[in-house]
C-alpha cells in the first residue's frame, strides 16, 4: 500500500490496524484479544475455521493475524500460517505479514524454530488477562508492525525515485555510488551496473568545471550542508552538458549519504533587495516565477539558452537573440501534465478543467436543450446611471476597491448585478464615447447580455460575470497595465469579461463532451464553451439594433475590437492555462526584470505581441481570482464553485456519464482539500506573475490569509466551508 513518506517520521503511526483473530471456539484468551483491539482502536475480524480465515484474509487483508494454535484438534495452525502468507506474496510481491500464534504455557520450552518455519514471527504464551493481551498488541504495532509499513514506505519512495524525470544518484559516505535512477540512467547513458559499486571520482569528469569546484562541494557536504548550482556534466559518450545540480548530504542511521539531482533548470534567482516592501515583494514573487514548479520544456530551453548567452562571444549571443524570439512566440508553452498528479484533487481538476473529455469518451448520448438566446423580460424597463435605486446605488460606492462585496450588490439588485454594475464601470472608462453609443443601448446590452446567464447555476451565474468584470476593472487601474494598453484594448476587456461565460450551462467542456452535446458537436470537442460563450455574445449584439453597441464604429476599428474579445474570451479556456501564463513570464516578467535597472520598458509593454499576452493574463485573473478576495468572499465563492460541480457529477451518475470529477461528489468531497489543490496548481504561480507585473499586494495577502484557512480546516480534517461552531 502507498504510504506517505511521513509515516518515516519518529512518532508517527500508520492508519488503525486491521486484525484478523483465528480462534476455533469463543474462549477466555479470544474474548482478552478481541476486548485487547477495541481498546487500542484497532479494527479486527474473528474467523471459527481455517477456509473462513483465508476467505476473510483475502478479502480484507488484514496487517496482523493471530491463529490459535493451542488445541490441534481443531485446526492445524502452522499450515493456516502458510497458507496465508501464500496469498499474501501473490497480493503484495514480498513477505512481511505478521503472525502471532498463542501457545499453551505447556509448550514454552519448546523451540520456536517449527513456527518460524511455518512463517509465524512470533510466539505469545496463553494468557487470557486483558491488559497482558492489550499490552502484546501495543508492542507489536510500535515495534515490528511499524517497521513493516516503514518498509513499505521505503517501497513506495523507491518507486517515485524510479519514475522520477530527474537524474538521482545515491553515494555512501564514502562516494561509492549506490543507486542511479533510470532518469540517470537515460541523461547520461550509462546503465545502473558500469556505476553502481565505483567511487564517483572513478566516474570521468568534465573539464569545463572549474577547478576548485568539487572541493567547494566536498567542504560544503562535510559540513552537513546542502550544495546547489550549475555543474556540468560528463555523459557515457564523452559529451559534456550543464546541468543544475543538488547534492543533499544525508544524515541517517547508516551514515552520511549523498543525493545528486540533475536535469531541472530550476534556476533560483539572487535578486537584488529593492529599498522599499513593494519591491522587495515582488522581487521574491520573481524568483517564485523563476522556480515555478510546473515547468515547460520550453522555458526551461530559454533559461539554458539566457546562460548560454552570458559566456558566449557578441555574434553567437545575438544569435540566440534571433532563436528566443522565435522560440516565444510559438505554442511550445504547455506543461508536460502526462504524468499522474499523486493527489486525486489536483488530478481531478487538471482532468476535469484541462482536457476536452477525450480520454473518456463514452456512448452515452445526452443533448442539451437546443434553445433560442433570452430576451429580457424588463428591456422596456427605463433604467440610466441616473435612475439606478438609491440602495443599489449604495452598495455599488466602493467598486473601484478591491475589497468591494459584490454579493451585496447581488442581493440588493435581486440577481441582476451585471447591469447595474455594468452600467457604472462602464461609465467609469467612457466605453459609451469610445463606441460612440448611446447610453441606452449600452442598457439593453447589459440587461440583453445578463438575461442570458443562467441564474439557476451557483458558480457560474451573471454575479460570476460581474465580479469578473470588477477584477478586470481593478486591473486596469494599475500603472503598469495602463502602460501597456490602449483604450481600445481597455474597452476589449470590460467588453470581454462582460460577456466571458454568457449561456454558461453549469457543466464543463470535458461534461459537454462526454454527453455528446449540440454544442461539443458544434464546435469539435474544442474549446467548447469559450466558443459558445464568444459566438453567442456577437449574435446577441448584432441581431437587434437596440442593443447593437458597435453599431456606430468604423468597420476596421470594430474588426480590431471584436479580434481582442474573441481571443480575450477565448484565453479563459483552462487548457491553455500554462501556455498563457508561461508565454507572459517569458516574454514579459523576465525581460522586465532584466531590463528594470536602466528603466526602458515602454518597448517591452507596449509592443502589439506583448499587449496581447497582457490582455490575456488580465482576463484569466479576473476569471479565477476568487482565491485572492477577502475571505468571507473567497469562502462564498468556493461553495458555490463547488455546488456546481457536485450537481455535475449528480447528474453524471444519473445519465451513467463518466464522472469527470470523481472526488467532487457531495457525499465525500473535502472542500479545503479542494481549494488547497486549485490554488497549488493554478493560481499561486500565476498571481506571483501577475503581481510581479501589476504590483497587487492586497491580493497577494489575502491569497495568502485564505490558503492558510483552508490548511487549517483541512489540518483539522474537516471538509466543510468553515468549521462548526464553537
Ligand atoms: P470560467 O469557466 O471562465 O469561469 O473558467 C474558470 C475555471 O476555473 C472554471 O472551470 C471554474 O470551474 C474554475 N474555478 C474557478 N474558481 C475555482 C475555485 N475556487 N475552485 C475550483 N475551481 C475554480
Ligand atoms: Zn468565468
Amino acid at each position: 500500500s502507498p504510504l506517505a513518506p511521513g509515516l518515516l517520521a519518529p512518532g508517527l503511526l500508520p492508519p488503525s490496524l486491521l486484525v484478523l483473530l483465528v480462534f476455533a471456539k469463543e474462549d477466555s484468551q479470544n474474548n482478552g484479544f478481541c476486548w485487547a483491539c477495541e481498546k487500542a482502536n484497532f479494527r479486527c475480524n474473528v474467523a471459527r475455521t481455517p477456509e473462513a480465515a483465508l476467505e476473510c484474509f483475502k478479502e480484507k487483508h488484514h496487517d496482523l493475524v493471530i491463529i490459535d494454535h493451542r488445541h490441534s484438534r481443531y485446526f492445524d495452525a502452522e499450515s493456516l500460517c502458510r497458507e496465508v502468507l501464500l496469498i499474501h506474496f501473490y497480493l503484495n510481491g514480498f513477505v512481511d505479514l505478521f503472525g502471532v500464534c498463542c501457545c499453551r504455557p505447556d509448550r514454552e520450552e519448546a523451540s520456536v524454530m517449527p513456527l518460524i518455519k511455518s512463517g509465524f514471527n512470533r510466539r505469545y504464551v496463553e494468557n487470557a488477562n486483558m491488559m497482558a493481551c492489550y499490552n502484546e498488541l501495543l508492542q507489536l504495532e510500535r515495534g515490528e508492525v511499524l517497521a513493516q509499513f516503514k518498509l513499505r514506505a521505503c517501497n513506495a519512495i523507491f518507486t517515485a525515485l524510479e519514475q522520477s524525470q530527474e537524474a538521482i544518484e545515491i553515494t555512501n559516505e564514502d562516494q561509492v555510488i549506490q543507486y542511479v535512477n533510470p532518469a540517470y540512467e537515460s541523461i547520461m547513458g550509462y546503465q545502473q551496473g558500469e556505476l553502481i559499486g565505483k567511487e564517483i571520482t572513478e566516474v570521468p569528469k568534465s573539464e569545463k568545471n572549474k577547478p576548485d569546484l568539487l572541493e567547494t562541494i566536498n567542504s560544503c557536504i562535510r559540513k552537513g550542508k546542502e550544495w546547489q548550482g550549475i555543474y556540468y556534466a560528463k555523459k557515457k559518450n564523452g559529451d559534456s552538458v550543464q546541468q543544475n545540480v543538488k547534492i543533499t548530504p544525508v544524515i541517517g542511521q547508516g551514515g552520511k549519504h549523498k543525493d545528486r539531482r540533475k536535469g531541472s533548470l530550476d534556476v533560483r534567482s539572487t535578486t537584488s533587495r529593492g529599498s522599499d516592501g513593494s519591491s522587495q515583494r515582488r522581487h521574491s514573487s520573481m524568483a517564485r516565477i523563476h522556480s515555478m514548479t510546473i515547468e515547460a520544456p520550453i522555458t526551461k530551453v530559454i533559461n539554458i539558452i539566457n546562460a548560454a548567452q552570458e559566456s558566449s562571444p557578441m555574434p553567437v549571443a545575438e544569435a540566440l537573440d534571433r532563436v528566443l524570439e522565435i522560440l516565444r512566440t510559438t505554442e511550445l508553452y504547455s506543461p508536460q501534465l502526462g504524468t499522474k498528479e499523486e493527489d486525486p484533487h489536483t488530478n481531478d481538476l487538471v482532468g476535469g478543467l484541462m482536457t476536452d473529455g477525450l480520454r473518456r469518451l463514452s456512448g452515452n448520448e445526452y443533448i442539451f436543450a437546443a434553445k433560442q438566446p433570452h430576451l429580457p423580460s424588463h428591456l422596456a424597463m427605463p433604467l440610466s446611471l441616473n435612475d439606478i435605486p438609491p440602495h443599489v446605488a449604495q452598495t455599488m460606492e466602493n467598486e473601484d476597491s478591491w475589497d468591494f462585496d459584490i454579493f451585496n450588490l447581488e442581493t440588493a439588485c435581486l440577481k441582476r448585478p451585471l447591469t447595474y454594475l455594468g452600467l457604472k464601470i462602464f461609465s467609469r472608462f467612457g466605453v459609451c464615447e469610445f463606441l460612440s453609443c448611446p447610453e441606452a443601448t449600452l442598457r439593453s446590452w447589459l440587461q440583453g447580455i445578463e438575461a442570458n446567464y443562467h441564474s439557476t447555476n451557483s458558480y457560474h451565474n451573471s454575479s460570476h460575470a460581474a465580479d469578473v468584470l470588477h477584477a478586470t476593472a481593478y486591473f486596469l487601474c494599475k500603472e503598469r497595465v495602463k502602460q501597456s494598453l490602449e483604450q481600445i484594448d481597455e474597452v476589449a476587456a470590460l467588453i470581454a469579461a462582460t460577456v466571458h461565460d454568457v449561456d454558461h450551462p453549469g457543466r464543463t467542456n470535458s461534461f459537454l463532451c462526454n454527453a455528446g452535446s449540440e454544442l461539443a458537436i458544434l464546435y469539435n470537442d474544442t474549446a467548447v464553451l469559450e466558443s459558445h460563450h464568444a459566438a453567442l455574445a456577437f449574435q446577441i449584439t448584432t441581431r437587434d439594433d437596440k442593443c447593437n453597441i458597435f453599431r456606430n464604429m468604423e468597420r476596421n476599428e470594430y474588426r480590431t475590437l471584436r479580434q481582442a474579445i474573441i481571443d480575450m474570451v477565448l484565453a479563459t479556456e483552462m487548457t491553455k492555462h500554462f501556455e498563457h501564463v508561461n508565454k507572459f513570464v517569458n516574454s514579459i516578467n523576465k525581460p522586465l526584470a532584466a531590463l528594470e535597472e536602466n528603466g526602458s520598458v515602454k518597448g517591452i509593454l507596449t509592443s502589439p505581441d506583448n499587449r496581447i499576452l497582457v490582455k490575456r493574463m488580465l482576463i484569466k485573473c479576473a476569471d479565477i481570482s476568487n482565491p485572492c478576495r477577502p475571505l468571507e468572499l473567497c469562502i462564498e465563492w468556493a461553495g458555490r464553485i463547488s455546488e456546481e460541480y457536485f450537481a455535475q457529477t449528480d447528474e453524471e451518475k444519473r445519465q451513467s456519464l463518466p464522472v469527470v470529477m470523481p472526488v467532487f461528489d457531495r457525499n465525500t468531497c473535502s472542500i479545503p482539500k479542494s481549494q488547497i489543490s486549485f490554488i497549488d496548481y493554478f493560481i499561486t504561480d500565476m498571481f506571483d506573475a501577475w503581481d510581479a507585473f501589476a504590483d497587487l499586494p492586497n491580493l497577494m495577502q489575502h491569497l495568502d490569509n485564505n490558503f492558510k484557512y483552508w490548511k487549517g480546516l483541512d489540518e483539522r480534517k474537516l471538509h466543510s466551508l468553515r468549521p462548526p461552531p464553537e
